[in-house]
């Protein structure tokens, strides 16, 4: 392999990254690539058929840019980049900031983005969002959420999917749009929607599946969840729907962005461009790999900064995207994350940033530049899973058959009242005693991602009947809402992964990435036969929604309103979130958890409780009246009341 030493030494190009701008008049082409001898352009009238038509050199710029004016109307033609690097041509690409693409993403199309625009778009706006704190995040995969026919859906597995109102299941539940907002959730983080590579989006009659964590055209909304993966307006146009809609009912859209790695490396926008400078190499000058995918990008050079950071903004302002979901988000430098923060800030400051504070492999960075969970405290208003919590709940991510506190193992308590709090400094965690952290990562609460499962590994439902081979439905059901219970009481920011409502399971597959709908689909007929999962969680979510004490949104506040009650023994866990005013109309709340075979007493301040949460059953508005100071907390469920 050629070696590129001094990437640093290249010219940073100034202004936007545009590679492509049309008028009617003329079109401008221009490709950064400092080290290429010669670039053409080339042009076709098909998005994946024939050859160009004509091919046009371009004229070597300033700050390694090269640059080309075609005096024609060019709307509609496809078009690619061949860049000439040590005397080799390296192949067509549509370039790395293609904002259009035909099928498969191979030749990047001439378009006016504005022909795309949805009716009544300019009025399109943002749903209001006072805090962070404020915020239920609902993650989902677009042919898992409705490809099944009992979802009552007909653009199913579409971008169009999120756009269809009153969809119901065969039993008459809500399903989709209507079920969402049902719920009560004000964010869906879309699994990749951008142009990924493993789905041929000319056979999709054949029912492939991928996760899409193998990026293509990082700016481009992927082909096989539109209507025509063939006509490039097509899936903009359908995202654009899918934004509008949800947007109408009050949710915002949150995008998972990959930006860590690339599906390959030989084939790469980045690598026909520019060969080397956007990824990392290890020590022995080979292409390091921390992503665990064959590759790392290197965030931390100039233009792969300024790529994100554009990447980002652009989906923004073209896409209203509301929110980003860093896929390992540990890779990529704290500079950077900090930088695309700065300028998110400027737009809006209620767009929320979070990420996987972890790397697959190590990173070819020292560890205190990346952005991981541990240096969360380096990057104000960036939120982090948390694993501690999430693992202390149920078992690592590496043993599907472990468990934790809900199999009612001792140790695990530590690590979960660690996350209760949001994951923040708190006179009563004992940081020595917390599984992975002995220390807190989270400056504010609002840092701190709080889940019990998502798309990564098995959903909740496997999980417990993994680590509970002979527990029966009722009692894994039990299981399930405690679990939940206590994602949605803490002061991190709650994340469910789509079904775990309904107790979806993916029949025990761990990592289901490309696996058939068969395993991944949702059953949107257990809605009918988890009601009252369903329920509950609902009911969880309002409780949050109306009660701002379980969502204080600031260490100090944390601090001195969460308070944790002194149980004996394992198993147990019980605070009181006391004297918390700010608009609550519940005052002195206590929250028990009680994983115990059987009935458990905690004490309690003295006083007179309405109990809203007992048995597996919520009532907001009460349901019976208890009198401190010992209160029993029936086994494997979760006791909520309040003074
Ligand atoms: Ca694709």
């Amino acid at each position: 392999m050629k070696n590129f030493p001094t990437f640093d030494t290249y010219p940073v190009r100034e202004g936007k990254l545009t590679e492509m701008d049309y008028s009617l008049t003329e079109t401008k082409f221009s490709l950064w690539s400092p080290v290429a001898d010669e670039v053409k352009v080339l042009l076709y009238e098909s998005g994946h058929d024939g050859l160009a038509y004509k091919t046009i050199p371009m004229n070597k710029g300033i700050d390694g840019t090269w640059n080309v004016v075609v005096q024609e109307e060019l709307h509609g033609k496809f078009y690619t980049f061949n860049v000439k690097v040590g005397g080799r041509w390296l192949g067509d690409t549509p370039g790395i900031m293609a904002k259009a693409v035909g099928v498969n993403g191979q030749r990047a199309m001439v378009l006016d983005l504005n022909t795309t625009d949805p009716e009544g778009w300019e009025n399109d706006v943002r749903p209001p969002l006072a805090s962070f704190a404020d915020i239920v995040v609902y993650e989902m995969h677009h042919r898992d959420f409705s490809i099944a026919p009992v979802s009552g859906i007909t653009n199913r597995g579409k971008f169009l999917a999120l756009t269809e109102e009153g969809t119901k299941s065969l039993f008459g539940e809500k399903t989709g749009l209507d079920h969402l907002i049902e719920l009560g959730v004000n964010h869906v983080q879309i699994l990749p929607s951008f142009d990924y590579a493993s789905v041929d989006e000319s056979k999709l009659v054949n029912n492939q599946y991928n996760w899409g964590y193998d990026p293509m055209n990082y700016n481009v909304p992927e082909g096989s969840y539109s209507t025509d993966p063939y006509n490039p307006a097509v899936r903009i146009k359908e995202f654009k729907l899918m934004v509008q809609a949800l947007h109408k009912v009050g949710i915002r859209v949150v995008l998972d962005v990959v930006y860590n790695h690339t599906f390959d490396i030989v084939n790469s926008n980045f690598e026909k461009t520019v060969p080397g400078y956007f990824y990392r190499l290890d020590s022995k000058g080979k292409y390091a790999d921390a992503s665990g995918c064959g590759n790392e990008i290197a965030s931390e050079r100039a233009m792969m900064r300024k790529y994100m950071v554009e990447s980002v903004l652009y989906w923004v302002n073209e896409y209203h995207i509301d929110g980003f979901r860093f896929d390992l988000m540990g890779i990529h430098d704290i500079e950077t994350m900090n930088e695309i923060r700065k300028e998110l800030n400027k737009i809006d400051p209620s767009i929320f940033v979070y990420g996987e504070g972890w790397a697959a492999n190590t990173p070819q960075m020292p560890e205190e530049l990346l952005a991981m969970k541990a240096n969360a405290y380096k990057m104000p208003g960036i939120a982090v899973f948390s694993d501690e919590m999430r693992d202390g709940l149920r078992g690592p991510f590496n043993n599907d058959k472990q468990g934790a506190f809900l199999n009612g193992f001792p140790g695990h308590e530590m690590s979960i009242m660690y996350g209760l709090v949001g994951c923040i400094s708190h006179p009563q965690i004992k940081n020595n005693s917390v599984n992975y952290s002995n220390e807190a990562w989270a400056v504010q609460p609002t840092q701190m991602i709080s889940y019990v499962s998502c798309h990564d590994d098995m959903c909740l439902a496997d999980r417990i009947k993994s680590t509970f081979p002979k527990a029966s439905i009722e009692e894994r059901m039990a299981l399930h809402k405690l679990a939940e219970t206590f994602v949605f009481t803490s002061q991190g920011i709650p994340l469910i992964f789509t079904g775990d409502e309904i107790m979806r399971d993916k029949k025990g597959v761990h990592n289901s990435y490309n696996s058939s709908d068969e395993i991944n689909a949702v059953n949107w007929g257990q809605k009918s036969t988890y009601r009252e999962v369903f329920d509950y969680i609902k009911d969880l979510i309002t409780m949050r929604k109306f009660h701002p004490a379980f969502r204080m949104g600031d260490a100090k506040k944390v601090c001195n309103h969460m308070e944790f009650l002194p149980v004996k023994g394992s198993n147990l866990i019980a605070f009181i979130l006391k004297d918390y005013a700010n608009g609550d109309s519940w005052n002195n709340i206590v929250v028990a958890f009680n994983s115990r075979k059987k009935t458990a007493k905690i004490s309690v301040p003295k006083g007179c409780y309405t109990i809203v949460c007992k048995d597996g059953k919520i009532n907001l508005k009460g349901m019976g009246r208890v009198n401190g100071v010992k209160v029993a907390v029936p086994a494997q469920s979760a006791l909520i009341m309040h003074e």
